[in-house]
């Protein structure tokens, strides 16, 4: 049996146009740590669900490829669909770096103007890697992302250039900048800033087959969210709106021995996802 033609070999692929077909999102999980991974792994396998967990270049130099090795070896191990993808690469020798490791991510963003994107585009389909670009600056900082060069510099996407830039630079994920932003809000949060219309249009003007992803989810609440699920965004990042019990736990444990604080963490952190999974994604019961 031959293996289907590059994208549909993609395991983010697979796992975004299955999740496009069903009508769910799929979470992508910001990790730190070894304790992070097995957290995201647990909570997918315990709920059925598919999940991509993400790592910022940060980890290529702070632990090494060796790790990144690791994560995609427990990742592809699991006996659910998990995908690793490299989350907000600004810097091309790290977009490089990640395309020459010998064990490499399922996708990668790249944040950057066209002709950046598209050189990416076309070195990461050599290796079967899909990636995943943001049309606008998404303003705001978050861990491991260098901060933006000023607080207000996100910027809305315009849907004709949504769809001329994926046309441009191949594309195969899109993140639309639609009053979302990293990090802290402005007075009256998510729910007050984020334009769904423009969000509807965007998805409406760029390919079917492009899936869209939300950034700067915190601290949106579940119902909005279900609301960008329903405009057909199939990639959710989530970062700090599933960490709080993971770091209280940490908190609350860290005097007990060190078996014990990391796993009060894990279950912690683990309960956390799985609730999203369950509760806003739409994605538990769909491996
Ligand atoms: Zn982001």
């Amino acid at each position: 049996m031959s293996s289907p033609p590059f994208p549909e070999s993609n395991l983010t692929h697979q796992i975004l146009a299955r999740a496009r077909e069903g009508g769910y999102a799929v979470g992508a999980f910001n990790i730190y740590s070894a304790l992070n991974l097995q957290a995201i792994i647990q909570a997918a396998e315990a709920n059925n669900s598919p999940a991509i967990i993400q790592l910022f270049p940060w980890s290529l130099h702070f632990h090494g490829p060796h790790f990144i090795s690791y994560a995609v070896s427990a990742a592809h191990s699991a006996s659910v669909p998990i995908a690793v993808h490299l989350d907000h690469c600004t810097l091309p020798s790290d977009a490089e770096l990640a395309l020459s490791l010998p064990v490499t991510f399922d996708s990668i963003m790249v944040d950057g103007e066209v002709e950046y994107v598209k050189d990416i585009v076309e070195k990461a389909a050599k290796r079967g890697v899909t990636v995943e670009a943001e049309l606008d600056r998404i303003a705001g900082g978050e861990e491991g992302l260098p901060p933006p060069e000023k607080v207000d510099d996100g910027k809305m996407t315009d849907p004709k250039e949504a769809a001329e830039f994926v046309k441009k630079t191949g594309v195969h994920f899109l993140a639309p900048g639609f009053g979302n932003v990293h990090g802290g809000y402005p007075m009256g949060g998510p729910e007050g800033c984020w334009d769904l219309e423009r969000l509807g249009e965007i998805r409406n003007m760029v390919p079917e087959e492009v899936e869209m992803v939300l950034h700067g989810t915190t601290p949106a609440g579940d119902e909005l969210i279900k609301e960008v699920v329903k405009s057909g965004v199939r990639k959710i990042n989530m970062n700090g709106m599933v960490r709080k019990g993971y770091v209280n736990a940490m908190r609350e444990n860290v005097g007990a021995s060190e078996m014990k604080w990391q796993q009060e963490a894990v279950r912690a952190y683990a309960e956390d996802v799985g609730r999203v999974m369950r509760e806003v994604l739409g994605s538990a019961g769909k491996a």
